[in-house]
């Protein structure tokens, strides 16, 4: 797909859709789920039968999507676990899956299911370990392998372009997760990735009042890719036309929003790591992290606005701090305007997450203010 223009003009002027009944720069919502037909039973606009069938609003999200990520083909879905069951379900049964362990936790719940009850075998490992991960890939053959870069909430770095040769000489496909790095930072496509996966409720809309989940392709002829298209269409996993043009809304901003969240994490987390009352910081961006030049070589622009941070003690001083927090709000979720904590080990306790750890999604706010926050709540506890 030739593309020349950046990631801002495509956001910015939603790849260049207007309403062209009105002439609205802006495309219009089209809420209708069947459409007319004429006094010859000819539709009225070929296109157009029925919602389920063919979505404008959708389409038109798509167009910007599959842009951004110089894709072949872009499916949206009402959420990212959508969007991940899908590509499952174009698994045969009893196939072979890879899939990194540590991960954003409701994909792994689901997967294991999923796959116990399709009897495909499920692998679990560490991405991260590039040269465990590529070989355990040459051994197990996997027929889909799916990584998450950077990882939730341990902001792990895995190796796109090396885990995609290693995927390919074993006849498998790759999907990326690339929620936390967004269109903007990073391009699994153009390093090698079959499939690339967001969870469009995060950073994609960034205002946190859209649930929505997209897979990009690099080869829209490819079989799984088919499988795809029609079980959507066919089981009706679509996603509503006010959802999809309230996406096309929040996209139009994606840039400057992740420019500014990932600057203002890069200097809380810079800050954070040296505050007296933090054990540890993991972001990306930091040269102490141990894939900061990976990082930098799949990642343009930035690292994005996640980090999560181990304050001094256990679970008792990391929820004091979040308690304290007061622009900071408690809840779920990430990659929205608005800046959260989330104490991950109450959400998941049984797997592994350390008691004093607290995930920040930053957002656009003040950055000053931002750390006046935090080091207000840090000097209370
Ligand atoms: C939120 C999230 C998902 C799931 O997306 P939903 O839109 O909540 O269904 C998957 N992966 C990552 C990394 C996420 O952050």
């Amino acid at each position: 797909m030739a593309n020349h223009q950046k990631p801002a003009t495509i956001a910015a002027q939603a790849a260049g859709q207007t309403d062209q009944t009105t002439g609205g720069v802006t495309p219009a919502i089209h809420p209708a789920t069947t459409f007319l037909r004429d006094e010859n039973y000819d539709l009225v606009a070929p296109q157009n039968t029925y919602l389920r069938d063919q979505n404008e609003n959708a389409r038109a999200a798509e167009d910007v999507l599959k842009q951004l990520e110089n894709a072949a083909d872009t499916l949206l879905f009402p959420s990212g676990m959508a969007a991940i069951a899908a590509m499952f379900r174009s698994l045969p049964n009893r196939a072979t899956v890879l899939v990194q362990s540590g991960i954003y936790w409701g994909a792994t719940k689901w997967i294991r299911d999923f796959c116990a009850r399709r009897e495909i075998t499920l692998h679990e490992a560490d991405a991260s370990e590039t040269d465990a991960f590529t070989a355990q890939i040459s051994a197990q053959k996997p027929d889909l392998v799916m990584i998450e870069t950077p990882s939730n909430p341990w902001l792990k770095i895995s190796d796109i372009t090396a885990i995609a040769t290693a995927t390919h000489a074993a006849n498998g496909l790759l999907m990326v997760d690339s929620t936390a790095a967004t269109p903007v930072l990073s391009r699994p496509l153009d390093l090698g990735a079959d499939v690339v996966m967001h969870s469009a409720t995060k950073a994609i809309n960034g205002h946190s009042d859209v649930l929505a989940g997209v897979l990009s392709c690099a080869d829209a002829e490819a079989d799984f890719w088919r499988t795809i298209q029609t079980d959507r269409h066919d089981a009706g996993a679509v996603i509503g036309p006010f959802e999809a043009w309230l996406l096309l809304r929040g996209m139009r901003t994606l840039t400057l929003r992740v420019e500014r969240m990932s600057q203002s994490a890069l200097t809380l987390a810079e800050k954070l790591e040296t505050h007296p009352k933090v054990e540890r910081v993991f972001y990306p961006g930091l040269p102490s992290h141990p894939a900061h030049e990976l990082a930098k070589s799949q990642m343009n622009g930035g690292f994005g606005g996640l980090l999560s941070v181990c304050v001094k003690g256990g679970a008792r001083e990391a929820l004091a701090v979040a308690g304290k927090l007061s622009l900071f709000h408690r809840a779920t979720s990430l990659g929205g305007v608005e800046s959260l904590v989330e104490h991950r080990h109450t959400i998941e306790p049984h797997t592994g997450i350390p008691e004093n750890l607290l995930r920040l999604s930053v957002g656009i706010e003040d950055v000053g203010d931002l750390w006046a926050d935090l080091e207000n709540a840090l000097a209370q506890v």
